[in-house]
């Protein structure tokens, strides 16, 4: 009698057994299909035994083994294991999360051949600078795993450097993983990848794809005939037979993160399995998250630099900063900004003005009585959208038509507070009738085809001043461009989210970086209120490593990641008290006695504590050492499900989490 030990997509943190007549066909890696209740399943095969804990009697038979296709290797179990393992999530979910959608089904969709797209003649690849040469010479292909994190400045050509080294692994007979934020946002990658290595095969994966392509895609990655898999997030679970290099582009992204069900972070699990693999993995950026360049500091990963900008016509623009507090303001913008784009009308040239937040206003707020717009199923306001006259929530998305008066005091003078994307640009429209305004931001842009298309005509020269959310700030060379400005950045500053000094940074050297990049010379104009602010100086100086060497100072002294870790327990329910009262539980689980190196904190309500009518809270907990909270982890996850909470409470545990 054989019995299998079945992984399935439950959230259960064990394996079920079955049994199965034929020893022969049975084999670990294979998909097969299984009663489940009176249901049937889809599950993946981890193990083969002889016995069962349980008596065989109620062991129930395996319906089928399915041979459409190779069993899953090896080291794709290791990765989902130890996935499972670090991230605290049942190993079912991992490995089932890491297929594509047809092969979980029970009726498979029919399936075309796989195959990989090739395109014309290559694209000729630029002679290398000097900066480009060094750091491709530091990485050797064979010599097994080394982690190099590639910092250069934006345009200093990483995306070269990424290029000459999938040549090389393509060379010596490799595959590739290709990592980015999101796929969608930068076309012009996934141009140049197709173009340089024509003659290969390569696909994408991510989760707009159709469900029959992606299947198809990942199928020529699992059996070897795909050369580049061009990906995000998700991609770093598939396998991949002859994978010989990662690279990680725009590894600070918090894309890389998952933020529901397993949350992971692919540049982790990039690290793991370059390792595991015994191979390279390069990570860049031109500003790399601070746990990357602690890593580099302490030398676990290699440090590669580029410091000048890759086409020798093209330097770094000039950043300045406009102080509010001193300066006459039309609609928020000063002055020497106002002249600044008057000047770029006149020479022809492109403007973007940076505002990272969508919509009209933040809120629309009653004068008479102090009535604001708030959303009544989030702690947040609803946000008006004056293009289609409603109010709509950026959180849980729900809408209301615009009200004609106050809903509480009936005043008909209800006022948007604040600036968003549409009333700058309207305004912009306004202050310069002659120039084409055009607004890119998730509202003006929803699919890949209207971003190609947004794209086309920037290039195309049909728009003079840009206003536009960080989807303008992501990896795009606009020869004409030659001016950013950027609004409301101070809001940042001083947040509770002891990151968002670190975002921030990233974001305003990213769309600064999009000044410039060709002959014409670049200007960076910051408005704020606080001029002599270091994270201005910084970006002012285009000093990434001082800044991060300040922050990651800040932040040894007051125990903060990457110096402490950390992970958070999060409830939610329709009430506070209940989700409050379950962590103060699970706060004083007599398992913590037994781990004195773990610190828990008081529980409290999320920052955003209301969503989609659900109470949030939070509760920390944290180590000095990474393995000591490792060790703890599933012993208190064990407690916890022990707790019983109340019944419409949902709680999830998140290692290493971003958000707060
Ligand atoms: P990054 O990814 O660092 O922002 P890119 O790789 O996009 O930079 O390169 C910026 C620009 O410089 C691109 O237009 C690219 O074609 C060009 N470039 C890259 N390497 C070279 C080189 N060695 N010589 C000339 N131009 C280059
Ligand atoms: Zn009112
Ligand atoms: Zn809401």
């Amino acid at each position: 009698m054989t019995v299998l030990r079945v992984a399935l997509d439950l959230p259960l943190h064990c394996l079920f057994d079955y049994r199965h007549e034929n020893a022969g066909c049975a084999e670990v890696g294979l998909r097969v299909r299984v009663p489940f209740g009176r249901d049937e399943r889809i599950g993946v095969i981890v193990e083969v035994a002889e016995g069962s804990d349980w008596p065989l009697a109620q062991i129930r038979p395996a319906i089928e083994i399915l041979r459409d296709i190779a069993p899953l290797p090896a080291d794709f179990f290791a990765l989902c294991s130890f996935a499972s393992s670090y991230y605290q999530t049942p190993l079912g979910e991992v490995i089932m999360q890491g297929l594509p959608a047809g092969l979980k089904r029970l009726e498979p969709p029919r399936r075309r051949q796989a195959r990989g797209t090739r395109s014309g003649a290559p694209a000729v690849a630029p002679a290398l600078t000097g900066e480009q040469s060094a750091a491709l010479a530091a990485i050797d292909l064979a010599a097994g795993f080394s982690a190099h994190l590639l910092h250069g400045v934006t345009g200093s050509g990483k995306t070269e450097v990424y290029l000459r080294l999938v040549e090389r692994a393509l060379l010596a007979g490799k595959q590739v993983l290709l990592l980015v934020p999101e796929i969608n946002l930068t076309p012009q990658l996934e141009g140049r990848v197709r173009a340089r290595f024509a003659d290969a095969s390569v696909v994408s994966l991510h989760s707009e794809l159709a469900e029959a392509a992606r299947e198809r895609n990942w199928l020529a990655a699992f059996a070897g005939e795909a050369d580049i898999v061009l990906g995000t997030r998700l991609a770093i679970f598939t396998p991949l037979p002859r994978l010989g290099l990662i690279v990680i582009d725009e590894e600070h992204d918090q894309s890389f993160k998952q933020q529901d069900g397993m949350r992971y972070s692919a540049r982790d699990l990039g690290v793991f399995r370059a390792h595991q693999g015994n191979i390279p993995i390069l990570l860049g950026s031109a500003t790399p998250a601070l746990e990357s360049w602690a890593n580099a500091q302490n030398k676990r990963y290699a440090l590669l630099t580029l410091r000048e900008r890759a086409n020798p016509a093209a330097t770094l623009p000039v950043v300045t900063l406009l102080d509010t507090r001193k300066l006459p303001l039309q609609e928020g913008v000063s002055e020497p900004l106002i002249a600044a784009i008057k000047e770029r009308l006149a020479r022809r040239e492109q403007s973007l003005i940076f505002l990272n937040r969508r919509g009209y206003a933040p809120v629309l707020s009653c004068v008479a009585c102090g009535w604001v717009s708030r959303c009544t199923r989030c702690a947040a306001n609803m946000v008006l959208h004056l293009a289609d006259r409603r109010l709509r929530c950026h959180h849980c998305g729900f809408e209301q038509r615009l009200p004609k008066a106050c809903p509480t005091c009936g005043n008909q003078d209800i006022h948007p507070f604040g600036r968003g994307t549409q009333r700058l640009e309207g305004w912009l429209q306004e202050a310069f009738p002659e120039a084409r305004v055009l607004r890119v931001d998730r509202d003006s842009v929803k699919s890949r085809k209207q971003w190609e298309a947004m794209l086309e005509r920037i290039h195309g020269g049909a728009a003079d001043i840009l206003v536009g959310t960080q989807m303008l700030a992501k990896g795009h060379d606009f020869p004409k461009l030659t001016l950013v400005g950027a609004l409301g950045a101070d809001a940042a500053l001083f947040a509770a989210d002891w990151r968002a000094p670190e975002r921030l940074f990233a974001q305003l050297m990213q769309v600064a970086g999009r000044a410039g990049r060709a002959e014409l010379k670049g200007e960076v104009l910051i408005q704020t209120q606080y001029p002599d602010h270091p994270l201005y100086a910084a970006l002012v100086a285009h000093d990434y490593p001082g800044f991060a060497a300040t922050l990651l100072k800040e932040r040894e002294q007051a125990g903060f990641p990457p110096y402490t870790f950390q992970a958070m327990l999060r409830a939610e329910a329709p009430l506070m008290a209940d989700s409050i009262a379950f962590l103060k539980a699970a706060a004083n689980l007599p398992v913590i006695d037994e781990h004195q190196n773990v610190i828990i904190y008081d529980p409290i309500p999320m920052k955003l504590s209301r969503l989609a009518n659900q109470e949030r809270g939070q509760l920390l907990a944290e180590s000095a050492s990474r393995a000591a909270l490792q060790a703890f982890l599933p012993r208190w996850r064990e407690a916890i499900k022990a707790l019983k909470p109340p019944s419409r409470l949902r709680w999830h545990l998140e290692v290493d989490p971003l958000e707060f």
